[in-house]
């Protein structure tokens, strides 16, 4: 870190703007902890590359994901959060709990008595030139946020995990007909996912088959052109959704070696607290859960991070 220039000390600092973040902060800016907020790349998270919000509470017409993520950061501002833009490339957290270093953008240096990660995840995608054309018009990686849109039509969903078989079997439920498309002649997902999967009269498993492209009208999705990569046959299946479930990267490559995480990345909190292994560290949101994943179970971990903040400087301060 450069230590010639001006370091800015914050009593909670909060990294990452979806959900979580920014119920993080509106709770920690209640409290007077006059939180800063960095966003990230992405201001407003995963959440502003959806369209329709239809599951969030509160909101009974819906919202679209950019303006909900808009309204967040509103309620945040107004109790006195400072959001800035930015992105951390560094932390050092002091171990025993005392001050945090945090260098932003390269060039800034942030210490901080609390931080509350909420970095979220990135929906892994396959590459597909169709596949980013359709986005949030067909193409959706969230099955529990968009299946609905799709109810009583045939759709196909990419994916053999456990996420993969959770939401074939929840789309199964809403729609004529889906379409799993498996990469390989096995599933990965657990025997009991897999026994759901097969149970379910109106999913159709594809094995040895990849999808090649997402067949549009210019507009909306209009099919999928999949090919066996076994027999090399080609064929179009007609469907409107197509969803993507080959899993998430959580967004914790800035924290390796530093803070506890799964074999996958994926940050490992205390046993239903946000604390991290440092005290002083906690993490909200879908960078510490790879389960539910839902804007409404992040912005309440993100709540949950920032009165456990409140409590644990509390204790600090009276000497606990
Ligand atoms: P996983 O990494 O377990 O599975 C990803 C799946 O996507 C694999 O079947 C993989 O195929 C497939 N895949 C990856 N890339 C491609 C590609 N380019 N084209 C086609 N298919 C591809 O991710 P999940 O999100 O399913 O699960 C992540 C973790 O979360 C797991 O540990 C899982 O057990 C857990 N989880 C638990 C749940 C629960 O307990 N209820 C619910 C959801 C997740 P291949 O098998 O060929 O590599």
């Amino acid at each position: 870190m450069n230590i010639q220039q001006e370091v800015e000390h914050l009593q909670c600092l909060i990294i990452g703007s979806g959900p979580a973040g920014y119920t993080a902060a509106i709770y920690a800016a209640r409290a007077d902890l006059k939180p800063v907020i960095y966003t990230g790349i992405v201001p407003g998270g995963q959440l502003t590359q959806t369209t329709d919000v239809d599951n969030f509470p509160g909101y009974p017409n819906g919202v679209t994901g950019p303006v909900m993520m808009e309204d967040l950061r509103a309620q945040a501002e107004r109790f006195g959060t400072e959001v800035r833009f930015g992105y951390a490339t560094k932390v050092d957290f002091a171990k025993d709990g005392g001050m945090h270093t945090v260098e932003i953008d390269n060039i800034k240096t942030i210490t901080a008595d609390t931080v509350i990660i909420a970095t979220g995840a990135t929906a892994k995608w396959l590459g597909l030139e169709s596949e980013e054309k359709y986005n949030g018009f067909g193409v959706s990686a969230c099955a529990v946020c968009d299946g609905f849109f799709f109810k009583g039509q045939d759709v196909a969903i990419v994916g053999a995990g456990d996420t993969a078989a959770e939401e074939a079997t929840y789309l199964a439920k809403l729609c004529n007909k889906v379409h799993m498309l498996i990469r390989r002649d096995e599933f990965r997902a657990s025997k009991a996912m897999v026994h759901r999967v097969m149970s379910t009269s109106n999913i159709e498993i594809h094995y040895n088959t990849e999808a090649e492209e997402i067949v549009g009208d210019g507009q909306v999705v209009t099919g999928v052109r999949v090919k066996n990569n076994q027999t090399q046959e080609e064929k179009v299946l007609d469907v409107t959704g197509f969803f993507v479930a080959i899993g998430h990267t959580p967004n914790t490559d800035l924290f390796k070696g530093i803070l506890d995480m799964d074999e996958t990345g994926y940050l490992i909190t205390k046993p239903n607290v946000t604390a991290t292994n440092i005290p002083g560290v906690f993490a909200c949101g879908d960078v510490q859960d790879n389960v539910y994943r839902q804007a409404v179970t992040a912005a309440g971990t993100g709540c949950m991070a920032a009165l456990e903040a409140e409590r644990y400087l509390a204790a600090k301060e009276s000497g606990e």
